[in-house]
């Protein structure tokens, strides 16, 4: 029978045996949030989620459902808020850059402050039931709060942080690095071939996905990607936790 890893489905005793194997909590940091016209609108819960789910199985751990809610950029012209890719005419690529709108489906914003509290709501009691690591990972501007708070909550609950970036990482194969473009389109293709749709996209090379940063996934994107880019993680991350277990 395959290992049971997610939270919400363990008995307590189930709870205590994988706790006492492995005192490591798994955080998919998601969003609802617009991935362009090809991808689910919950691509980054799916995405860590996925790969919590097989690194759980290799070192032990328990996966936690993945969080909806997070922080991003934002702007008010006019009364309208505009959150993260709704602000539409940051980018630098003359081809990427589209109007403010509020795109479809997008429903995750918090402020940061707000976020900041529910993370150390969590790493508080996680700290109660006795993990000693927690590995948070997701969608960008979650990901790099985490990030700078390491230092601060590792001293403050005695949980070491590890996220799915690194000085070691080669950007360019990054899990989640870019938004809905190469990166994300392939690991997505890995994990939920079910969920791309890359039909929705046009098939002009002159018109670019709205709301789409990186690659273009209609070039780039592809199976043998998302592999490689887990792959190059998986190591990176396993080799870390076993580590971080026997200190
Ligand atoms: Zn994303």
């Amino acid at each position: 029978m395959k290992q049971k890893v997610l939270f919400e489905e363990l008995t307590p005793e189930e709870f205590r045996i994988r706790l006492a194997e492995a005192p490591i909590a798994y955080l998919p940091l998601g969003t609802l949030e617009w991935h362009g016209e090809h991808l689910p609108l919950g691509s980054d819960s799916v995405q860590p989620s996925s790969f919590f789910q097989e690194l759980a199985i290799q070192v032990g751990g328990i996966v936690m459902p993945a969080l909806f809610l997070g922080p991003d950029k934002m702007e008010v012209v006019n009364d309208v808020e505009y959150y993260g890719k709704d602000r539409g005419n940051n980018f630098e690529d003359e081809k990427q850059r589209y109007d403010k709108q509020i795109l479809a489906g997008s429903v995750y914003w918090i402020p940061d402050s707000l976020f900041i509290s529910l993370l150390e709501s969590i790493l508080k009691q996680l700290k109660r039931q006795g993990f000693k690591i927690l590995v948070a990972h997701g969608h960008g501007p979650s990901t790099r709060i985490v990030m700078d708070h390491s230092e601060l909550w590792e001293a403050k609950y005695g949980i070491k942080i590890f996220h799915l970036w690194g000085s070691e990482n080669d950007d360019w194969n990054g899990f989640m690095y870019d938004h809905a473009a190469m990166l994300e389109t392939s690991v997505v293709m890995k994990y939920r071939p079910d969920l791309v749709h890359m039909e929705n996209l046009s098939p002009n090379p002159d018109i670019w996905p709205l709301g789409v940063r990186g690659y273009d996934p209609r070039f780039y994107a592809s199976l043998e990607k998302g592999n490689e880019i887990v792959n190059i993680q998986m190591n990176r991350i396993v080799t870390k936790l076993k580590e971080a277990l026997k200190k």
